[in-house]
């Protein structure tokens, strides 16, 4: 077997790139609309440096932690903590709290990854684990798993409505924002979740069953592919390719990079 890491043009981001990416591209107003519908107060979440080591220097001993931010007055301020940081991956919690900080309920969300899609050349997870290649991923399983997006989204419409699909730098999610999603019980998403997995969709049964809360942040940059992270129709998905796509391209990767 070959060693293979990433689709060519994909590599993780320096601390100066995502500064400047945090200062300059990340796109505020974008972020405001996303949550537009939401209730209550978001979660934000960031890893500095967990896969890609890089991270500064004063932040070594935190690199791997899950660091929280739920202290901010306003997206500017969770921007300048994101910089504060300069993480290669920033998320937000799913999970919905009242005023006392109780937990009542859940976006219902799909994870839909490369490394969770067995590919006819570098085979299954547990083959890629196996050669320390969990995180890897190829041309070819990227477009099988936006060929997964597209039919999970077409059955997932049977039950729900208020359907969004985003790239999140390595595969794609899809949000479920029907107000009745929010309230499913654990048994309920434990149920959907087994379901789709045995309908062969390559998702992380964590994600969709809650007990990862977190997903990764619409317009964020993605720090170990360098890619940004953002919503695409689903009548543009059979065309969409995140190795040239501009939406989804960082500045500092350069113009002459993007199709
Ligand atoms: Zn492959």
């Amino acid at each position: 077997m070959a060693k293979y890491y990433l689709p060519s043009g994909m590599r993780y981001a320096t601390l100066e790139e995502r500064k400047q990416f945090y200062i300059s591209e990340f796109n505020l107003s974008e972020v405001a609309q996303w949550f537009e519908k939401c209730i209550g107060k978001v979660n934000f979440a960031v890893i500095i440096g967990r896969h890609t080591r890089i991270y500064p220097e004063k932040y070594r001993e935190d690199a791997d932690t899950t660091i929280i931010i739920d202290e901010y007055h306003g997206l500017n301020e969770v921007r300048d903590q994101i910089l504060e940081f300069l993480p290669e991956s920033a998320y937000y919690d799913r999970n919905v709290y009242d005023e006392n900080d109780r937990k009542t309920g859940q976006e219902l969300a799909f994870d839909l990854d490369p490394e969770n899609i067995t590919c006819p050349i570098h085979g299954s997870l547990a083959d890629k684990m196996k050669r320390h290649q969990g995180l890897s991923f190829c041309a070819l399983e990227l477009q099988m798993v936006r060929e997964q997006a597209i039919s999970l989204y077409e059955y997932l419409e049977n039950e729900f409505s208020e359907l969004r699909i985003v790239y999140s730098g390595r595969g794609f999610h899809i949000h479920v924002f029907d107000p009745e999603a929010y309230t499913l019980s654990d048994k309920k998403r434990r149920e959907l979740a087994r379901t789709v997995k045995a309908k062969g969709f390559g998702i992380d049964e964590w994600v969709t069953a809650g007990e990862m809360r977190l997903i990764r942040l619409p317009y964020s940059l993605h720090g170990l592919v360098s890619r940004i992270v953002v919503p695409v129709e689903k009548s543009e998905l059979e065309r969409f390719n995140p190795v040239v796509d501009a939406r989804c391209i960082p500045k500092f990767l350069g113009e002459a990079f993007t199709s």
